[in-house]
């Protein structure tokens, strides 16, 4: 079957900060190259640190960035070019849930209104918006007779679920959530994901799931892509990402993820990352983490690796010294 997203050689740059000179610097390829499907009902994790382009590509793909160049195919039709107008009757399939709830649902607004505002863009009713609304309180575990509420009357948790009701209000095919837990209480998180696994069950959702940590996306994600300096560097099957990275940036991430068993928590390796993240702004010529892995060699300082199948399976990492079980 055909995907339902099929996002094909997605870049975007800004333009450079004026240095000193007052010159523009040169222009900064926060998503360099980004290609990926994801079919219907499915979840990819997008994960990596900040600054790595996941946010700038789930962006993309609602169009709330335009892309310097590539194609986003949604539903059999390249949207990554589309006016706005032209855009508005996929976007009701397409919604975003933000990362921050609070600076994500307009104060001045009740929550009846927040909800409805998708609906009510695509030409629905005022009584028919409300009535929807109240039943999406329902769905995410709020209490509808609270809908003339505003935002600061819910809690961080609360207020999440309100965001992702509003993305579901036009019944999409596809959420992208961007960072949807991390501004909460560790204590809540995990209610949320499980709501959005619930919702995703029920509802026949694709997501694509951005985080920052490996931890958060394992339990939904059925794929998951890591990205660095504008790029996916390995993408592939749960089990087999996870289970047997072969990128060294996806094992230095994975060995910072706490283990539940104590024992094997002491006996794993733990690969610690030298220095920050570079710059996108100026990134290293070769492999962009060379500067950082533990495996480099000469050739890793000259010589870009690309994106190629790792041993069984249909994984892909981008390094020249990739890790195969067994091989290395
Ligand atoms: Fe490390 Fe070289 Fe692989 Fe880059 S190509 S990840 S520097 S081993
Ligand atoms: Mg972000």
């Amino acid at each position: 079957a055909e995907p339902l997203l099929s996002v094909r050689d997605l870049v975007k740059t800004f333009a450079g900060r004026r240095g000193r000179t007052g010159r523009p610097g040169a222009p900064v390829r926060a998503v360099d190259g980004v290609s990926f499907d994801l079919g219907a009902g499915e979840t990819l994790g997008l994960v990596g640190e900040s600054g790595c382009g996941k946010s700038t590509t789930g962006r993309m793909i609602v169009r709330l960035l335009d892309p310097t160049s590539g194609t986003v195919t949604f539903d059999g039709t390249e949207i990554g070019g589309l006016s706005q107008a032209r855009l508005r009757p996929h976007r009701r399939h397409l919604q975003m849930v933000f990362q921050d709830p609070y600076s994500s649902l307009n104060p001045r607004q009740t929550v009846a209104r927040i909800i409805s505002e998708p609906l009510l863009v695509q030409g629905a009713g005022a009584e028919e918006a409300r009535q929807r609304a109240g039943e999406l309180m329902e769905l995410v575990g709020l209490i509808p007779e609270h809908l003339d509420r505003y935002p600061h009357e819910f809690s961080g948790g609360q207020a999440q679920r309100i965001g992702i009701a509003r993305s579901l209000a036009t019944s999409p095919k596809l959420v992208i959530a961007d960072e949807p837990v991390s501004a909460l209480d560790v204590s809540v998180q995990a209610q949320v994901v499980n709501l959005m696994e619930q919702l995703q069950q029920e509802l026949g959702l694709a997501y694509v799931f951005i985080a920052h940590d490996l931890s958060v996306v394992k339990r939904v994600c059925d794929r998951v892509a890591v990205m660095y300096l504008g790029r996916i560097v390995e993408i592939g099957d749960k089990a087999q990402v996870y289970g047997n990275p072969a990128h060294p940036y996806t094992r230095a991430l994975l060995s910072a993820v706490p283990l539940p068993d104590p024992a094997a928590e002491r006996a794993r390796e733990r690969i610690v990352l030298l220095g920050d993240p570079p710059s996108p702004a100026d990134p290293p010529a070769g492999c962009g983490f060379h500067p950082r892995c533990p495996k480099a060699q000469q050739r890793c300082r000259t010589e870009r690796p690309l994106l190629e199948v790792v041993g069984t399976g249909g994984r892909q990492a981008a390094c020249h010294f990739p890790e195969v079980q067994g091989v290395s």
